[in-house]
C-alpha cells in the first residue's frame, strides 16, 4: 500500500502533540513530510511549492486552540487548503436559458473521452434530463459504434452519421445534431469529438471548427489522471487551440494517491467538473474537492 499523507504525518504529530505552540522547527519539519508526501504523488512542483507556502504561512499565523492540539491544528490547515487549490466548490453544468445545452469534449485519444460520454449522459438521465449523444469522432473507427453501445446501455438515443448525413463531416454532423436535438426535444446535446494520441494540428482545427459550428454552452476537456507530468503539455495545447470552461477527470481510480486532480486544477486553471473513477457506467460523479482532499489525506 501506499503511505497515505496521513501516516507520514503522524510520526511528525506524535511529536507535536502535548506543546502549547507550534514552533518554526516543527513547522518546517510538518512541511518538508507533506512536500515530500505531494511529490511522490506525482504532483507538479510548482503547485507543491505553492501549496507549502501557503500551509507555512497559515501554521505560523495560528494560535494553539484548546480544542485541538497542534496535530489537529495542522490537519485541519492542510485539508482547509486542500480543498481550496482543488477548486473549493463544486462546479455543476452550466445550461444554456433556451435548450439544447450544448456540451463537447476534447481531449487525446485514449483519454476516456467516449466513456465519458455514456457516463454523462447516464448522469444527466438521472438528472431528468434528456439527453442526445452525438457520434462526431469519425477518426477512430470504432468510436460510432462503440458510443452506439454506450447509448444503448445508457438507455440514450445516439446521433450518428449515416449516408446523406454528412458522412466523414463530424462538423456537419454536429451542427445537424444540435438541429435534430432541438426538434426532438433533447435538452442536452453531447458531442463526442476525434482525439490523436498526441496532439496535432489537424485534430485541434477540427475541434475548433466543431466548436465555432455549434457554440457549446460547455467544453469540457478529458484529461486522464494517469497522464502525469504530461498533462502540463497537453492541457496548455487544448487550451490554445480549442480553449475549454471545465475539466473532466478520468481514471482517478488508478491514482491511488490522489495527486493529479491537484497537478491538473493547477495547470488547467479550470474547475474540475466530473470525475471518472472506473470502467462502468455508474463510476461517474461531479467532482467534489471536499471528497478529494480527504482522499488524499487518509
Ligand atoms: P477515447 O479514445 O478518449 O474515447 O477513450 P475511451 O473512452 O475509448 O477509453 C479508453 C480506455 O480507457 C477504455 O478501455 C476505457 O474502458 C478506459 N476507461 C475510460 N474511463 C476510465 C476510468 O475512469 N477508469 C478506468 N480504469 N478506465 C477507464
Amino acid at each position: 500500500m501506499f503511505e497515505t499523507l496521513s501516516d507520514r504525518l503522524s510520526s511528525v504529530f506524535t511529536s507535536l502533540r502535548g506543546k502549547g505552540r507550534l514552533s518554526e522547527e516543527d513547522i518546517n519539519t510538518t512541511a518538508r513530510e507533506i512536500r515530500l508526501a505531494l511529490l511522490e504523488a506525482d504532483v507538479a512542483l510548482p503547485v507543491v511549492r505553492t501549496f507549502i507556502a501557503r500551509i507555512k504561512e497559515r501554521a505560523r499565523g495560528t494560535e494553539v486552540s484548546k480544542a485541538l492540539n497542534p496535530a489537529q491544528q495542522v490537519i485541519k490547515i492542510v485539508n482547509e487548503e486542500l480543498v481550496e487549490i482543488l477548486g473549493g466548490q463544486t462546479r455543476d453544468i452550466r445550461y444554456a436559458k433556451t435548450p439544447p445545452t450544448v456540451i463537447m469534449l476534447a481531449g487525446l485519444q485514449g483519454s476516456g473521452k467516449t466513456t465519458l460520454a455514456g457516463k454523462l449522459a447516464r448522469w444527466l438521465v438521472a438528472e431528468r434530463n434528456t439527453p442526445l449523444l452525438v457520434a462526431a469522432d469519425l477518426q477512430r473507427p470504432n468510436a460510432v459504434t462503440q458510443l452506439q453501445v454506450l447509448g444503448e446501455r445508457a438507455e440514450v438515443p445516439v446521433f450518428s452519421p449515416e449516408p446523406g448525413n454528412g458522412v466523414g463531416d463530424p462538423v456537419a454532423v454536429a451542427r445537424e445534431s444540435v438541429e435534430y436535438a432541438r426538434r426532438q426535444n433533447h435538452n442536452v446535446v453531447i458531442i463526442d469529438t476525434a482525439g490523436r494520441l498526441g496532439v496535432d494540428e489537424e485534430m485541434m482545427r477540427q475541434a475548433a471548427d466543431i466548436r465555432d459550428a455549434v457554440s457549446p454552452d460547455e467544453i469540457l476537456f478529458v484529461v486522464d489522471a494517469m497522464i502525469g507530468q504530461d498533462a502540463v503539455t497537453t492541457a496548455e495545447a487544448f487550451r490554445d487551440g480549442v480553449g475549454y470552461d471545465a475539466v473532466a477527470l478520468t481514471k482517478l481510480d488508478g491514482d491511488a494517491r490522489g495527486g493529479a486532480a491537484l497537478s491538473v486544477r493547477h495547470v488547467t486553471d479550470r474547475p474540475i467538473m466530473f470525475a471518472s473513477t472506473g470502467e462502468k457506467l455508474d463510476d461517474f460523479d461531479l467532482f467534489h474537492p471536499d471528497r478529494m482532499a480527504s482522499r488524499i489525506l487518509d
